[in-house]
């Protein structure tokens, strides 16, 4: 049984993609739910303020941290097929892999549902804490289950996606979960296919008409990651954490009476479709 190593004083800069100077006074990663166990045991667990990150893509610390910061080690991709159902896999990612390089092992294995959530900051473990989406698509359409410890229990549980109550960016994990989970693996429902389904969000409307023929995966994971970059800086020029805004919702008749009148161009979207949009 290894012991856990507690990292002191310790610069977490690069950590976040703020990039603001910024230390924790504890720092410990664990492989497993074991080590977590081990970790939540342990004096500094219990006598600190903890705090879970990934790829602290949305946080920004605004001093020194005073406590203990945790960060999830768990890696690796796996895919199962359904047995009943030929064309639907599931794909199962460790916590600590990083969000765009999932989406990208799934385009290339033609495994079809998240190709619009390409070129998103962060890790898998934080992708149902925000529900993250962006294009149509949000985790939360995608989730199957998500494995997560228990931290009053100590134990490893599997949430079905159905408990999890994903909204526009938000979740159980956000609010009544908050203190309790962390997110260990998270286990993604896709389907066999080359060919993308959701394009009809936003910029990605016309792609097909643009591109002459159907969109693949492949195509829609370049389109976005071309939108995105036209639009937002790479963290790692400019230190963000993405948009900080989520799209207002309106009252249709004051959409139709006031805004359109101020402003006939201004984008908009009908909630169910808000709810899928760019964060
Ligand atoms: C340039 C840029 C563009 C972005 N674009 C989008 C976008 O299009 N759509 C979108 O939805 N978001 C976007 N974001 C925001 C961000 O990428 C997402 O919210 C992402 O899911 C955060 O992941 P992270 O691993 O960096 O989490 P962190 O920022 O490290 O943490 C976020 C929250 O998740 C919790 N958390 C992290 N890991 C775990 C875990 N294993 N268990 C329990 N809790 C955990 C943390 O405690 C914290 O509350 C963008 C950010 C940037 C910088």
């Amino acid at each position: 049984m290894s012991d856990i190593t507690f990292q002191t004083d310790y610069d977490i800069t690069h950590l976040t993609t703020f990039g603001i100077k910024v230390k924790t006074a504890l720092y410990a990663e664990y492989a497993d739910w074991k080590e977590l166990t081990r970790i939540c045991r342990s004096d500094e667990y219990m006598e600190n303020e903890v705090l879970h990150i990934g790829g602290g893509s949305n946080l920004l610390f605004v001093h020194d941290f005073n406590g203990l910061i945790l960060h999830s080690a768990i890696k690796g991709i796996v895919e199962y097929d359904r047995k009943d159902d030929q064309q639907t896999v599931f794909v199962i990612a460790g916590a600590a892999e990083k969000w765009d390089d999932l989406v990208q092992y799934c385009v290339e294995h033609n495994l079809a549902g998240m190709e619009n959530l390409s070129g998103i900051p962060g890790e898998v473990g934080a992708s149902p804490v925000q529900n993250v989406g962006a294009y149509g698509v949000e985790a939360g359409d995608i989730i199957h289950n998500v494995e997560v410890f228990d931290r009053t229990t100590r134990r490893v549980e599997t949430i079905p996606g159905e408990e999890c109550g994903f909204a526009y960016r938000d979740s159980k994990f956000k609010n009544e979960w908050r203190d309790r989970y962390y997110v260990l693996r998270v286990s993604f429902r896709l389907h066999r296919s080359e060919i993308a389904s959701n394009t009809e969000y936003g910029a990605l409307r016309g792609l097909e008409q643009r591109l002459g023929h159907v969109p693949t995966l492949r195509d829609v994971r370049e389109e976005v990651i071309k939108i995105r970059d036209s639009k937002l800086p790479n963290p790692a020029v400019i230190g963000s954490a993405g948009s900080f805004f989520k799209n207002p919702i309106v009252r249709q008749a004051y959409y139709e009476k006031e805004m359109l009148i101020a402003c006939p161009d201004i984008p908009r979207y009908r909630v169910d479709e808000v709810q899928q949009g760019s964060h």
